[in-house]
């Protein structure tokens, strides 16, 4: 990947290559085609989340026909995909889009200032071999995602030392682990855990999930049977087009009937999970959790692969919690020992925000947690800030959509009024919450570091796309709590 120096100014300027990162990049090639743009990324390469994570079995639960670009079909068969088939499908839209020649690679972005005299971020930017570079940008979109790269959750384990085996965390997934005939245990049971257990059961001697308590688990067809046979009778575009707007709809409606109806939606949900287990398994002890459906996240195995596994006898769930490590494995609270050659500690992320990059607006340092989010993409106070953090209950990208589009139509205007900032102030007093509602560990253990939201729009996160849809496309981008200025000191004076 190209890793040549950035231009000392751009228009825009992207932080991260991730999905959010390129999905900007796309959106200005589209929507603002004049606009100067850069990405700086800090690692090597594209991709973010899909290039850093290689644990096996390594793939989205979303569907693909949301979670690619509204405006790149996805059209391979797999629509719950791999992690290579993910970074193809980026690298095959950074081609399209020609966006290599905007992509910096081994730049962090460490801190930036908002100068409201001139209406333009410094932006500190440190590259891998040491050199620090200052950039200007009129407007900074952060494209970072929401957890730190450089260390995932760990928490302390008693007696850990002990452990005479290998312990390994999925984000740093050791390239020669060969777990080929080794007793494993997998601790957790969110989406990493429930994707490796029957990606490694395949070879290992026998893999066990250690859940301290359940999670739901919902299985769905990889490949989508709906888009297959539109396929048949339409053109490709087409057939995306309308299995994509089926999927909003799926997701949208699952999501409100768990919402509205939990008790209904656990039922059914137990119904589909006992269907795909043997006969006398205890269902309720391994499968029940105690929140209802989407209270937290809700995990999706593509064809019931960990079922399968179960039913096959070369993964098991144990429901307990660990009272210390010894030198062959995990002793459980109930007594009960688990031998492990392999210890794989699928206990999550620590949430990050804005990639650690460190704002201030006219030297004063703005701390995120005092801000509140505007349109769940701007932040008060904070003039030309956009950032992109996508949906816990759909997919990530329908957010990046729509996020992408709105900040071209926020320059359109600017360009239109002759008006260089756009800075959300509040018109009211705000009641603040959490910007996330949702009882995830890892949301839980950051949401203190996140802007808040408030009690009304424009203030408030709406985990909807078709809210979102209404406000960030339908909705001029024009707002009594929006203020648009202009520099005292033009850019071009000064520079
Ligand atoms: C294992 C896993 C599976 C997931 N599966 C799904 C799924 O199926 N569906 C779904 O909707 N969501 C899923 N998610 C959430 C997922 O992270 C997002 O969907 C999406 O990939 C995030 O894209 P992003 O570009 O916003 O962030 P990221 O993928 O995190 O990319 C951010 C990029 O910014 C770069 N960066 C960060 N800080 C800086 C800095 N200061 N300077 C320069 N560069 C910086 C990083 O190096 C990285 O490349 C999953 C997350 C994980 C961890």
């Amino acid at each position: 990947m190209r890793d040549v120096t950035p231009p000392a100014h751009v228009d825009v300027l992207i932080v991260g290559a991730g999905i959010s990162g390129i999905g900007c990049g796309c959106h200005l090639r589209r929507e603002a085609p004049e606009k100067t743009f850069a990405i700086l990324e800090s690692r090597d390469g594209i991709g973010g989340t899909w290039d850093l994570f290689r644990y096996p079995g390594i793939r989205s639960d979303s569907d693909l026909q949301t979670f690619g670009y509204q405006f790149k079909p996805w059209t391979r068969e797999r629509v719950i995909a791999p992690a290579d088939e993910i970074l193809d499908y980026l690298r095959e839209t950074v081609a399209e889009y020609n966006l290599s020649e905007e992509m910096h690679f081994g730049y962090q972005v460490l801190g930036a200032n908002f100068d409201s005299d001139r209406a333009r971020w410094t932006v500190q930017v440190r590259h891998r071999d040491g050199e620090e570079l200052e950039l200007t940008c009129s407007v900074l979109f952060a494209a970072t995602g929401y957890y730190n790269y450089e260390q995932g959750y760990l928490p302390p384990f008693p007696g850990v030392e002990e452990f005479a085996g290998t312990l390994v965390h999925p984000q740093h997934w050791p390239e020669d682990l060969d777990y080929a005939g080794k007793r494993v245990v997998v601790i957790g049971s969110g989406a990493t855990a429930v994707t490796l257990v029957p990606a490694m059961a395949k070879t290992a001697a026998h893999v066990t999930m250690l859940q301290r308590s359940p999670t739901y688990v919902i299985s769905l067809p990889s490949e989508d049977p709906i888009i297959a046979g539109l396929k048949r009778v339409m053109s490709e575009q087409r057939a995306f087009r309308i299995a994509r707007a089926l999927n909003i709809k799926r997701q949208a409606i699952f999501y409100t009937l768990c919402q509205r109806q939990p008790a209904l939606m656990r039922t059914i949900i137990r119904a589909q999970t006992k269907a795909q287990l043997p006969k006398h398994y205890p269902v309720d002890v391994h499968f029940k959790p105690r929140y209802n459906p989407w209270d937290e996240r809700l995990c999706v195995v593509p064809d019931g692969d960990l079922f399968r596994a179960l039913r096959h006898g070369d993964a098991s769930i144990v429901t307990d919690q660990i009272d210390t490590f010894t030198p062959d494995g995990i002793r459980l609270r109930s007594g009960s020992l688990l031998p492990a050659d392999i210890v794989v500690a699928a206990t999550g992320l620590n949430v990050f925000l804005f990639g650690g990059v460190s704002l201030s607006v006219d030297g004063t340092p703005v701390d995120p947690a005092d801000t509140v989010a505007y349109r769940a993409m701007l932040l008060s106070n904070i003039p030309n800030f956009a950032f992109s953090i996508g949906y816990t209950n759909a997919s990530w990208t329908l957010k990046v959509d729509l996020v992408c589009e709105h900040l071209c139509r926020l320059l359109h205007h600017l360009d239109a009024t002759g008006t260089d900032t756009f800075t959300p102030v509040p018109d009211r007093p705000l009641q603040l919450r959490p910007l996330l509602d949702f009882q995830a560990g890892y949301v839980q253990r950051g949401v203190a570091q996140f802007p808040k939201q408030g009690s009304e729009e424009p203030w408030t996160i709406a985990m909807s796309y078709a809210a979102d849809r209404r406000r960030l496309i339908d909705t001029p981008v024009t707002d009594p709590a929006l203020r648009f200025g202009r520099a005292a000191t033009p850019a071009e004076v000064v520079s």
